[in-house]
């Protein structure tokens, strides 16, 4: 029996599955985030931890958590834990991959569609009762989307979802940006890896799909946008400091580029100020990449598997540093 504490909401299903394996649970059943200071005091004596993408596990809360064998993130992104600083103190970190590729693809996907043919400022024209006579070059006139140039930074797993649904759906054209060369979905999709500027100079939608890291926070600043098409738009369904907000907002406002769509945010829960009025050719949500019941149930339960297996002296499913301790 490890003294498992739970961080945040993550439904009774997890922790009762937590307890039939006979841990001593802690759940701290609330919405909001912890303070720095309130966590510190939290994980003093767990063994294991259960948090989210909103709990920051740096080396101030290692530090004070002697007994930490293991940290289970429900999540795919672990950018919120110190990874290294987790593997120097021989504490297992874990992550929810796979399990969200599909439905955060779709949602990046829901956004593309949502902001070239105008959605969102659609439904608020409709609202407002501006629809008063039909138009051949109405206002909110779109983007075709079939057939256009797909770029996704960072063909990773969402990245090569997100893909298959441009070339096999809408018949597009894909790009790709790596680390490494993804043969496979290259040769099923007919994807072409190529170079970042390359990639910004012929895409006509850029969806981000990269983990947040030193290398791609702020790989979108003014200088990137630039390099982009003015008719071409960027989708973020990554992390937000991925792009600086305050140059995305320039490059809206000087047409450098067409439009964005954005489900995460630099400084989260806040925006920018200043893109939060900017309504035309933005599309934006509150970080629901992989917010559907069924997938955030999986996710919950994919931690769960995987804290149960490290607490147990096994080798989680999904664990991110498990060769570097053994
Ligand atoms: P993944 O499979 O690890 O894919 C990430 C890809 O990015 C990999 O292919 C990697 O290349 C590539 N990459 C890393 N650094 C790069 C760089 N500097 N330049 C170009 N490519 C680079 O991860 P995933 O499961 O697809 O998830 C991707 C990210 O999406 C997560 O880290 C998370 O932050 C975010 N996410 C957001 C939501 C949401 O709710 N909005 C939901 C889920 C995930 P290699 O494979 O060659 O190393």
């Amino acid at each position: 029996m490890a003294k498992v504490f739970v961080t945040q909401h993550i439904g009774e299903a997890g922790v009762q599955t937590l307890r039939e394996a006979g841990h001593d649970v802690i759940y701290r059943n609330e919405t909001e985030p912890m303070t720095p200071a309130e966590l510190q005091t939290a994980v003093r004596s767990a063994e294991g931890l259960v948090c989210l993408l909103t709990d920051r596990v740096d080396t101030a809360v290692l530090d004070v958590a002697p007994n930490l064998k293991m940290i289970a993130n429900v999540a795919v992104g672990y950018d919120n834990i110190d990874v290294p600083a987790a593997t120097e103190r021989g504490i297992l970190v874990s992550n929810t991959p796979d399990v969200l590729t599909e439905t955060t693809a779709d949602h990046a996907f829901a956004l593309l569609l949502a902001l070239a043919r105008r959605i969102p400022e659609a439904d608020a024209f409709m609202r407002a009762g501006k629809y008063e006579k039909f138009e051949m070059f109405p206002p909110l006139l779109g983007l075709d989307v079939y057939g256009k140039t797909l770029g996704i930074v960072g063909m990773g797993r969402i990245g090569a979802a997100v893909a298959r649904r441009g070339a096999l759906g809408f018949g597009m054209k894909v790009l790709y940006t790596a680390n490494s060369e993804k043969t496979a979905v290259a040769q099923s999709l007919g994807a072409q890896k190529v170079s970042l500027p390359e990639l910004l100079r012929q895409s006509d939608f850029v969806s981000i799909n990269v983990p947040l890291t030193p290398e791609t926070r702020h790989l979108f600043t003014l200088d990137t946008l630039r390099q982009m098409k003015p008719t071409a738009c960027l989708i973020n369904t990554a992390r937000g400091p991925v792009v600086k907000e305050d140059d995305l907002l320039t490059a809206l406002r000087e047409g450098i580029i067409w439009g964005a769509a954005l489900d995460v945010f630099e400084a989260e829960p806040q925006m920018t100020p200043g893109l939060a009025d900017y309504h035309e050719r933005l599309v934006v949500a509150p970080h629901l990449g992989s917010a559907t019941g069924e997938t955030r149930e999986k996710m919950v339960e994919t931690a769960v598997t995987n804290l149960i297996a490290g607490l147990a002296g096994n080798t989680p499913p999904n664990a991110l540093n498990a060769e570097q301790l053994s």
